[in-house]
């Protein structure tokens, strides 16, 4: 017997969940997998907000180690270890 509407993305029927939302054609999503969607995007976008700040901080440091390699306070082994995990954690989630 057919139960009614079903959600697209976790396949719940209409009787189980609080809201379905239609989408185009056949499809539908339901409040619990918006919600889930809407953490994914938030998550996303906080992350895209902060790396332009974390490239920008990563620069500084690059910045400041090419300095002390001028100067000859650092070797260039030095300078390319410190680089590699500053680069390492620019792009650690
Ligand atoms: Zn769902």
């Amino acid at each position: 017997m057919k139960k009614g509407l079903q959600c697209s993305f976790c396949g719940r029927w209409h009787s189980e969940v609080a809201t379905l939302i239609p989408g185009p054609g056949d499809i539908f999503i339901c409040d619990s997998c918006v919600d889930v969607c809407k953490s994914v995007v938030d998550n996303m976008l906080g992350k895209d907000r902060a790396l332009p700040e974390r490239i920008k901080e990563f620069r500084d440091c690059v910045t400041g180690l090419r300095a002390l390699l001028d100067m000859k306070e650092i070797t260039q082994a030095e300078f390319d270890a410190k680089r590699k995990k500053l680069l390492e954690q620019l792009w650690k989630t």
